[in-house]
């Protein structure tokens, strides 16, 4: 079992009151909290060893350098790639895709077709959507039923040789829904086209082995992950990064500089051109130690008994309707009261201290389907209690006799 309250003790804006009350964070799909240790690393960097990396021959140089690399192997070890080299440092999740949207332009031509499902946050559409205008590609999509969940028999029936790549997020930020990827990877595999998951939902709850999913691309944003904002992780198999033209052009992506040619970097160095977010990267390696300090079984196992509490608690509030109702689901609870709009008991929630999200959460496409605007999101992390539960099923009654 967790200790809670030392765990909430470990984060110091747990304290912190918001418009007069205890804060009551549930807004944990946007960004997570960030623990001591994390911001100590911070504090450390730049009181003690700031400086760049790779180029220095001086000793701080050199320091913050071990440091930078040494992250790089956590983040190898947490997400078991096979080499240090698949692991691509980047400015998170957005970047990550981009990179490989955009390095696919030289690998596809016209007619090719793209999967996508439908239960995608805008950064998994907008950079395909570009890619497919470019090349002349297909866009073909997968759909969802009424639980969220998609439809693997409509996806057999996409699936063909003219695929050449399929994407889709491990679970959906704004219903919470865990996809099935493995079954997603290996029938894409079975027709050779690649896969690329986002993983920026699922990595605070779930710990992936991308070597056992076998999936070709895997994307995360420390953010979310109780580490810094602008890091992240591009995770690619060797022949993919290989195959893939560089993104940015700069320092450190070079091998060899002259007007007439220039000859790139290896990998890991290929896809890192300028100086690095150092100080995010290295935080984001204590983050992942933090993370599995705590156990990502137990994290995951506490956060399923919020999960099936706040939606007992909220399930029993009138006229309220849950959005994603899949068995296989995060702690990810979005919903709306009759016909009162988010943003209104979202504004209600604030003024109690409660921080939810409200709107269509990078998601419209999946508002468009249930035909909403938008819905209010309640996202519970594992230093979470069920006596905030409380406190927002108390908030939101009081929102809908405000409110109707
Ligand atoms: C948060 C999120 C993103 C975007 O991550 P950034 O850190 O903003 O780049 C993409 N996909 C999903 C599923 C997300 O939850």
């Amino acid at each position: 079992m967790l200790d809670i309250q030392k765990i909430r003790a470990d984060f110091p804006i747990l304290n912190e009151e918001v418009n007069g009350k205890p804060l009551v964070y549930f807004d944990n799909a946007a960004t997570s909290q960030t623990p001591q240790v994390v911001i100590d690393a911070i504090v450390e960097y730049y009181s003690k060893y700031n400086a760049n990396i790779h180029r220095g021959v001086h000793t701080l140089s050199q320091v913050a350098t071990d440091a930078y690399e040494q992250a790089r192997l956590k983040v190898q070890k947490h997400f078991n790639a096979k080499k240090s080299y698949e692991v691509i440092l980047t400015a998170g999740t957005t970047h990550s895709i981009n990179i490989v949207a955009t390095g696919f332009t030289a690998l596809l031509k016209e007619g090719d077709e793209i999967i996508v499902s439908a239960l995608e946050h805008h950064s998994n559409i907008v950079p395909w959507q570009m890619l497919c205008e470019r090349v002349g590609a297909v866009l073909k999509v997968i759909p969802f039923n009424e639980a969220g969940e998609l439809q693997m028999d409509v996806y057999d029936t996409l699936l063909s040789d003219k695929t050449k790549l399929v994407f889709t997020n491990h679970i959906s930020n704004a219903l919470g829904t865990i996809n099935p990827i493995k079954e997603i990877i290996d029938k894409a595999h079975a027709v050779g086209a690649a896969v690329l998951i986002d993983g920026a939902q699922a990595c605070p709850h779930i710990k992936p082995d991308v070597q056992e999913l076998d999936v070709d691309f895997y994307v995360a944003s420390a953010h979310k992950l109780c580490g810094p904002t602008g890091v992240g992780l591009l995770y690619g198999k060797e022949e993919w990064l290989n195959k893939l033209p560089p993104y940015q052009g700069g320092g450190e992506m070079i091998e060899t500089v002259t007007f007439e040619k220039t000859t790139y970097a290896g990998l890991p160095h290929k896809f890192e051109a300028g100086t690095p977010n150092i100080c995010g990267g290295i935080a984001f390696g204590v983050a992942l130690d933090y993370m599995n300090g705590i156990g990502f079984d137990k994290i995951g196992a506490y956060e399923q008994e919020l999960l099936d509490y706040g939606t007992e608690q909220l399930s029993q509030i009138e006229g309220l309707r849950i959005y994603g109702t899949s068995k296989n689901k995060a702690s990810v609870i979005s919903f709306n009261i009759g016909d009162i709009h988010p943003f209104d008991i979202g504004s209600i929630l604030d003024k109690l201290g409660v921080a939810v999200r409200t709107g269509h959460h990078c998601a419209q496409p999946i508002m468009n389907t249930y035909g909403i605007p938008g819905t209010v999101r309640a996202s519970f992390s594992f230093y979470n209690t069920k006596e905030e539960i409380d406190v927002l099923v108390a908030a939101v009654k009081k929102a809908q006799m405000m409110l109707s």
